[in-house]
């Protein structure tokens, strides 16, 4: 049996041989081959995500999602469309919560990772699996969620130097991956107001993440219904770089072994209601997950939950101030709501 080579070692091969890649091709196949590898979620693995450390938070999507539903007329078939669904709990619960509402939808998941598939069908066995968005059918509206998808999307980086912009690019120093300028000139791709930024001032663009975005909601427009994107990211212009890498709950290099940990960039929600909004859809809001829960009602539903087990109450308050509190998820994470044009108002926002 052949060894598989890392994936460290067919970048350097490649940078050796045909020079800088960049970081967006970097940062690509790094995901593609961290999220084949194994199952990267809960406690024993590299990080925890907000489905994973309570079901209240895919019980109240699935609130969100009914109500905002029934309130739009009941319209069927519908369709529950998850982007990256992880090990699918998020799903599972949101789809046990819309069920006491009658809303009972068709369900696709939208993922790559074989391994992940595998545990998603697990989770829900009546899923439909896409590679992407093209291949969901159309002929009612679609429910959209996700939850941690657009960070783990390819980033594009473009920094400023004496000679005008340029795109981040990888290379090799020695044995290490280090980022550098590219040599073509990315003028045209900086917006025209962040144009005549300081030397060293670096931006991030994710023409990947905004793709998304738009494609939904053009979906939106044409199908009817309604989509949460969830993340960790600002709703401001901001200058920065935001690219890392979590291993084992740790922030890590993220040029130090590549496929082997989560590599990740802030989104920026700024950009995408501007981008939704451009393409005939509804922008709902975007505000902070704490706020979000809290409105919908989470400290009611822990306490409803204590009620009927007492046991677990410490561990669902502590579940709860997870997620809501400023210093942990509650501030960082931002929930976007988008609509299709005659769906109303979502709650919430
Ligand atoms: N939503 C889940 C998992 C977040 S991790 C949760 O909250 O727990 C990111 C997820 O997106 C994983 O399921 C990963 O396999 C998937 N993913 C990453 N890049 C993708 C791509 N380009 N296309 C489809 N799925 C992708």
């Amino acid at each position: 049996m052949s060894e598989e080579r890392s994936l460290a070692q067919i970048f350097r091969r490649l940078i050796a041989t045909t020079g800088p890649i960049s970081l967006t091709h970097y940062m690509a196949e790094a995901n593609a081959r961290y999220y084949a590898r194994a199952d990267p979620f809960g406690t024993e693995g590299d990080f925890i995500t907000a489905p994973e450390i309570s079901q209240m938070f895919g019980e109240l999507i699935g609130l969100w999602l009914s109500d905002i539903w029934m309130r739009a007329g009941r319209e069927e078939p519908v369709h529950y469309v998850e982007l990256g669904p992880g090990r699918g709990t998020l799903a599972s619960d949101a789809l046990k919560a819309m069920k006491r509402f009658g809303l009972e939808p068709q369900v696709h998941f939208v993922e790559t990772s074989t391994t992940l598939k595998g545990l998603q069908f697990g989770a829900v066995p009546r899923a439909i699996f896409h590679d992407d968005l093209s291949t969901v059918p159309m002929d009612g509206p679609m429910l959209l969620v996700a939850n941690e998808f657009l960070d783990a999307l390819p980033l594009r980086q473009l920094i400023r130097t004496a000679e005008g912009w340029r795109e981040v690019m990888v290379t090799l120093d020695g044995d290490r991956f280090v980022g550098v300028p590219g040599a073509r000139p990315m003028d045209a791709a900086v917006p025209e107001s962040r144009r005549d930024a300081p030397d060293g001032t670096l931006i991030e663009a994710s023409p990947a993440v905004a793709a998304v975005v738009y494609e939904a909601a053009g979906r939106l427009e044409k199908q009817g219904g309604a989509a949460l994107f969830i993340d960790y990211g600002h709703a401001d212009e901001r200058t920065g770089s935001t690219f890392q890498a979590v291993r084992r709950h740790k922030k890590v290099d993220p040029f130090a072994s590549p496929g082997e940990a989560d590599l990740t960039a802030h989104v920026d929600f700024a950009m995408l209601a501007q981008v939704a909004l451009s393409h005939g859809c509804r922008w709902l809001g975007t505000v902070t997950q704490g706020d979000w829960l809290r409105a919908l009602g989470i400290e009611g539903r822990a306490a409803a939950l204590s009620e009927i087990a007492p046991q677990h109450r410490e561990a669902l308050h502590s579940a709860m101030h997870r997620l809501i509190d400023p210093d942990q998820m509650g501030e960082l994470f931002k929930v976007m709501g988008l609509a299709s044009p005659d769906w109303p108002e979502g709650a919430g926002f």
